[in-house]
């Protein structure tokens, strides 16, 4: 590492990757970034993952898009492109010319037309492109990965506590004396948030981890609770069952701030622990030490991840950790809290910028007349559709039943992250007109019509949102190459094709706008944010923001919360004689999502270069097959041959694949069921065969 002398000029911004929101120093020389350091950010105060600190050089990758690209006569659609020589089908085109190419074939196709856009993107980015999709095409087809990690997660929070963000940031853990993590696996997709659940436990606080794979948390934790997959509401009900049977609740508590207790009481008296624990695999006893650890805490904090909510029953798992959250009185407070932990950088800021299909800014319906008529008065225009849109996985169903024949997409890969993803990648290839607006020629812009460089986050000004609901300011650090441009200038340009008449010449007048219809933004204004990171919801210009809410009342009828019962429901498909063992697919330390740009940085691509999936020393015994060797890994959606690597982290019966790999893509494998709330897909549960393979 060179000394701070060398560097030409240091700019302070926000990591690109995770929700946990880290502040960083990039450190340049010549125009690129030369080293990370860690700032003093209120959710990682100097702390860097690996990520953070050495995956940046992505964004200096040859294969980086500099210039407008479209589609050569006749060229074939599909995955068979070199992202580093994209000659052989695309030729080189000048804004003007790729601008109009895009806007020509989306214009006019009203309720033909769809679009993705990104978490990776600011919240200003976030909210334009809703804008552009509503204003311009008169319905609500227009969603982004949220649908694919915490969609059902926000469901049952809005359902039962009337938002869909986090009640405490999770640094809060410090003054909790109980935590869970469920279905997530913070060392790995949320490193510097789990320096802070390791020091708690260091503390002497109480880590009741629960997942179907023991993790790096399990050697810090109370309690570890490796249950069957799909057995969590099964485990969670016979919990509660305990906490009920037991009188363990706070009746203060539960009478003051909550609702339909006495349905959720008898609902669980079918829940006992002792017939519970066959579902889950947990045995009883355990059950009921971690119902008595949890309702006997003075703070408890509950974390989840996308194995909570990646599943058919994805709404009802988060049912249950609320409820159990309730009926101890463990929201609202210091060191209490419900923390869903948030994916990519900016889920939460998309998400409250209107980028979901049911929700326009600040979750507020699309089918409320009154809340149209609030954002057509924004907008100046008329129009938007008073229907819910359709989400991600129905809107590739759309285009293969021909409702759905155009699409915009902004920095998402569908034809990597989708379920069943021959199926995703089928419907892209049958588009009249697929515009795709990226940093790299990724698997979803193989299949465009035109492809539109844009800026990667060190290169663009505009403000993102972390899990903890901090909103936070991005700052260029570098120039974009070539002629990429920023994603708000590149769907402003777009849009002023499409007739909208917007005349946007920066981010902050985007954030001015916002601000009218986003109450959750009351107080926080562009020039704050340039000098410190805000918390929503924030009382007045000298308030920091809130980390805890709801300790008075709940955003719902009478200030109260809900109370929902959940019953099992199994997994859309269970191992049989064919398909015998239950795939987990997820991320990995090193790679992130699709892996873009993560396979493109040179230190993490070193540290993990090859596709893996992860199988116990004892299965991969019985199959023959010695660490390092291939596997095959086949479901009903197809076949992946990937190297098996040991590890006694994974149940005998269980195989975990990551999904950041194209030449082993685990979505060729998954299960497109969705959760009938949150219209999720069961990434999470998928039954498999694995054998030993015949690759070398
Ligand atoms: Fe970036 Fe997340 Fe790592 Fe922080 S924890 S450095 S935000 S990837």
């Amino acid at each position: 590492i060179p000394d701070s002398a060398d560097v030409d000029r240091e700019v302070d911004s926000v990591c690109p990757y995770c929700g946990v929101g880290c502040q960083l120093t990039f450190k340049v020389k010549d125009d690129k970034i030369a080293w990370v350091e860690g700032a003093e950010g209120p959710a990682n105060e100097n702390r860097l993952c690996v990520k953070g600190r050495f995956g940046f050089d992505y964004i200096h990758h040859p294969h980086r898009l500099t210039v407008p690209l479209i589609r050569k006569g006749g060229a074939p659609k599909g995955m068979n492109v070199d992202p580093g020589d994209w000659s052989t089908h695309f030729r080189e085109a000048s804004w003007d010319e790729a601008l109009d190419a895009a806007a020509n074939g989306l214009k006019g196709r009203g309720r033909e037309a769809a679009g993705f856009g990104s978490a990776k993107c600011s919240n200003e980015e976030a909210y334009l492109f809703q804008k552009l999709i509503r204003q311009g095409f008169g319905h609500n087809n227009v969603d982004h990965c949220t649908r694919l990690c915490h969609a059902s997660s926000v469901a049952a929070l809005l359902e039962n506590i009337g938002s869909g963000a986090v009640t405490a940031t999770f640094n809060e853990i410090e003054n909790a004396d109980v935590a869970m993590v469920i279905g997530a696996n913070p060392t790995e997709n949320h490193p510097v948030a789990a320096t802070y659940f390791k020091q708690f436990a260091k503390r002497g606080g109480q880590l009741i981890v629960m997942d179907p794979r023991a993790q790096g948390l399990k050697r810090h934790a109370s309690h570890m609770l490796q249950f069957k997959p799909g057995g969590d509401v099964a485990m969670l009900n016979a919990i509660m069952h305990v906490i009920v049977d037991e009188e363990l609740y706070d009746r203060q508590y539960i009478a003051a701030m909550t609702e339909n207790w006495d349905a959720m009481k008898a609902h669980l008296e079918d829940f006992p622990p002792e017939k519970m624990a066959e579902h889950c695999g947990i045995p009883a006893e355990m059950l009921r030490d971690v119902a008595r650890v949890w309702a006997g805490a003075k703070a408890g904090m509950i974390f989840w991840g996308m194995g909570v909510s990646q599943h058919v029953h994805g709404t009802d798992n988060s049912r249950c950790l609320i409820s159990l959250a309730l009926m101890c009185g463990h929201v609202g407070r210091p060191g209490t809290g419900l923390h869903p932990l948030r994916g990519q950088n900016n889920v939460q800021g998309a998400s409250d910028a209107g980028l979901i299909p049911m929700f326009l800014p600040d979750y507020r319906s699309v089918t409320d007349d009154g809340v149209r008529s609030a954002f057509e008065e924004i907008w100046g225009t008329g129009g938007i559709g008073a229907e819910k849109g359709l989400t991600v996985v129905e809107i590739m169903d759309a285009i293969h039943a021909s409702d759905i024949r155009a699409m915009y997409i902004l920095g998402e890969n569908p034809a990597m992250s989708d379920p069943d993803v021959d199926h995703a990648r089928d419907a892209l290839g049958k588009l009249d007109h697929l515009v795709v607006q990226d940093i790299f020629l990724t698997e979803t812009a193989m299949f465009a019509d035109v492809i539109l460089p844009a800026a990667a986050w060190p290169e663009k000004t505009g403000t993102v949102t972390n899990t903890n609901r901090q909103v936070q300011m991005g700052r260029p650090a570098v120039p974009a190459p070539g002629e990429a441009r920023e994603d708000w200038w590149i769907t402003t340009q777009i849009a002023r094709r499409l007739g909208l008449g917007w005349s946007y010449e920066h981010p902050r007048e985007v954030f001015t706008e916002m601000k009218k219809g986003m109450a959750s933004l009351d107080n926080i204004t562009w020039e704050r944010l340039e000098g410190e990171a805000v918390t929503y919801p924030s009382s007045g210009p000298e308030d920091p923001g809130a980390a805890i809410v709801f300790s008075d009342a709940f955003p719902r009828p009478e200030g109260r919360a809900r109370f929902t019962p959940a019953s099992i429901l199994p997994p859309d498909e269970v191992p049989d004689a064919e398909y015998p063992m239950v795939l987990i697919t997820g991320r990995q330390l090193e790679h992130w999502h699709t892996g873009a740009m993560t396979r493109r940085s040179s230190a993490l691509d070193a540290l993990e270069p090859e596709a893996n999936c992860a199988l116990h020393p004892r299965t991969l015994h019985r199959l023959g097959v010695a660490a390092g060797e291939m596997v095959r890994l086949s479901t009903r959606r197809g076949t992946v041959d990937v190297m098996a690597r040991a590890d006694r982290a994974v149940a005998e019966d269980t195989v975990f694949l990551p999904f950041a790999y194209v030449e082993a893509a685990a979505n060729l494998l998954t299960n497109p069921a969705l959760d009938p709330y949150g219209k999720i897909p069961e990434f999470k549960f998928s039954a498999v065969r694995v054998e030993a393979s015949r690759k070398v």
